[in-house]
């Protein structure tokens, strides 16, 4: 059966775009179909100062904009819309759009991101970007020499306190159990720092001020006694982990043990002709500039298997 498609890319943060660009300028005329969350996590977040090429950093919503324009420039046809289904069991793949279109493609590349979870309470959210915070590698330089908390007992939660208390006047880190689940040498590590302090037992009941539009301080639970009690502070991250966007892949692609895609040989999944970048295969790394590095690999291995190059001579080539 002829495809509509040589190349489908699900996902517009930095992998999907990226993917995007090298495939429309490799003649594949690309489809990109941008998910409900356009442009990503980057759009979540303020300032970025970590993607080379912007000395002054640049707004993750500008940053994203701009490669949305650069892979439509070079003839990405971008369209707007959620995928609600994938039939992955037989090329040509097909997809399904939740307002009825089918879409059929030879490769698939799968960029739909990992999402940070939240509180939940409200406050948290509303004052996303203005004090309250999912990436300590993105915002933490902005708190130099300000307290501040991290919420969670994980090891991203301990890599983020640890990573933090170099720039912040002091690290709470705020946990609902009086022990850590994050790994011994990393406790062991945030333990010991002397920038940073630990209250147990506790979860977050508001984040304030958000009349102020900005981060004054948080409400905190003791969940063994009840007891409310207030933290004076400038900024909150969040780090109780992530949830790898998967669902319409479960049960027909290989995920690893935490949910996510598994990826060999590059980007490379289970199913031949379909390949996954960014954060959706990469629960380690999560960068703006990794996500966008894998995409630029999957548009490259997927021009590769649509020239009939077999898997395993890429595998000794690469
Ligand atoms: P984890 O799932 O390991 O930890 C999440 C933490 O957040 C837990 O302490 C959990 O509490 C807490 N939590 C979850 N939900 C809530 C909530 N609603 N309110 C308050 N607290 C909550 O996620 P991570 O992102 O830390 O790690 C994911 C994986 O990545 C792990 O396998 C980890 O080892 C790995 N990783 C490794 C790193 C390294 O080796 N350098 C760095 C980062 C991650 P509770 O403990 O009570 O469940």
């Amino acid at each position: 059966m002829a495809a509509d498609r040589k190349v489908l890319i699900i996902g517009s943060g930095p992998a999907g775009l990226t993917a995007a660009l090298y495939a429309a300028r490799a003649n594949l005329s690309p489809m990109l179909v941008e998910g409900l969350e356009a442009g990503g996590q980057l759009t979540l977040t303020s300032l970025v100062e970590n993607y080379p090429g912007f000395r002054a950093g640049i707004q993750g919503p500008d940053l994203m904009e701009e490669m949305r324009q650069q892979a439509a420039h070079f003839g990405t046809e971008i369209v707007q819309g959620d995928i609600v289904r994938a039939d992955l069991s037989k090329p040509p793949f097909r997809i399904e759009l939740a307002d009825g279109r089918a879409v059929t493609t030879q490769t698939l590349i799968i960029a739909t991101g990992a999402s940070a979870r939240w509180l939940e309470i409200g406050s948290d959210r509303r004052l996303a970007g203005r004090g309250v915070s999912t990436c300590a590698t993105c915002d933490g330089y902005f708190f130099r020499n300000k307290p501040i908390a991290v919420i969670g007992g994980g090891d991203s939660a301990m890599e983020e306190a640890i990573y933090l208390a170099r720039l912040a006047s002091k690290v709470t880190v705020i946990h609902r159990r009086d022990s850590l689940r994050a790994s011994k040498i990393m406790q062991d590590k945030a333990l010991s720092n002397p920038k940073i302090e630990f209250i147990w037992d506790s979860e977050i009941a508001e984040v304030k001020d958000v009349s102020r539009g900005e981060v004054t301080g948080l409400v905190v639970r003791n969940l063994k006694t009840g007891h409310l009690s207030e933290v004076a502070l400038d900024g909150v991250f969040i780090a109780i982990g992530h949830t790898p966007n998967t669902a319409l892949f479960k049960g027909q692609l290989d995920l690893d043990e935490h949910g996510y895609i598994a990826t060999h040989n590059g980007t490379h999944t289970s199913v031949p002709g379909v390949f996954a970048a960014g954060d959706v295969q990469d629960r380690i790394y999560r960068q703006a500039v990794t996500a966008a590095g894998t995409g630029c690999m999957a548009a490259l291995d997927a021009e590769r298997y649509l020239d009939g190059i077999p898997e395993e001579v890429l595998a000794e080539i690469a």
